[in-house]
């Protein structure tokens, strides 16, 4: 079942790609495996997929050992400071810095580490009360003072947009994080650069990919709907 439904998001992309004249590898479709068991988690591993998406530290740190060690793994829910230590090893890529504050504990924990972490700004592009990230207009001074911080590597930006029922409603906001990746790009700031665009989810990935996502994060679509009350 996880085979087929792997089988059609394949083809979704294949086609918004081609309708955004985009090569098919520009975009990375990351396996959001939140509140999933690890089996489900090993079988979509076995359909070749190799990038995992989990929101809570706990979650990814208790999964982590059980599954194999080529899968690059993607934080991408709210990160509390006090947890950096429990994952800084683990992560591919952390796609929620959502504040100057957490950036900063980051780079101190890698700092004091010796190495470099991979970093996405989170950016709340429909400024809704309810999401954490930095507004569309902070993003120069953030990115300013950021970019100071040398042991992270920003690599690009990421956007959770509104749920909305019309997946096209959301097309202007993944229009306005793509125009502020072109916009921070042209000043070639050291130690950015703006290569991934995460955006796009079940309902909209692929609104998003024809507006330039790099990186899809789908859940629902491939694991079906998730029951929190098991948890
Ligand atoms: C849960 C989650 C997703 C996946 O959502 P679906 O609608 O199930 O595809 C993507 N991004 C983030 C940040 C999430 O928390």
């Amino acid at each position: 079942m996880i085979v087929t439904r792997l089988e059609e998001i394949e083809e979704k992309i294949c086609a918004a790609c081609k309708r955004a004249n985009r090569k098919r590898e520009e975009v990375t479709l990351i396996a959001v495996s939140k509140t999933k068991p690890v089996p489900l988690l090993q079988e979509v591993y076995d359909c070749n997929i190799r990038h995992f998406g989990e929101n809570k530290v706990q979650e990814l740190t208790d999964k982590y050992p059980q599954l194999p060690d080529d899968i690059k793994w993607h934080l991408i829910g709210h990160l509390q400071r006090n947890k950096i230590k429990y994952i800084i090893d683990k992560v591919h890529l952390i796609h929620s810095v959502d504040s100057i504050r957490l950036a900063k504990a980051i780079h101190d924990e890698a700092t004091k580490r010796g190495v470099k972490v991979d970093i996405l700004l989170e950016v709340n592009v429909a400024e809704e009360e309810s999401k954490f990230g930095f507004k569309l207009e902070e993003m120069d001074t953030v990115i300013e003072e950021i970019s100071k911080m040398t042991a992270l590597r920003v690599k690009g930006f990421m956007t959770i947009a509104p749920y909305v029922e019309n997946p096209e409603e959301n097309r202007n906001v993944f229009a306005s994080l793509r125009k502020l990746s072109v916009d921070i790009g042209r000043k070639n700031i050291d130690n950015v650069s703006v290569d991934i665009l995460s955006m796009g989810m079940t309902n909209d990935f692929e609104v998003a990919i024809e507006e330039g996502a790099t990186m899809v994060r789908v859940g629902t679509a491939i694991f079906g709907e998730r029951d929190y009350a098991k948890l």
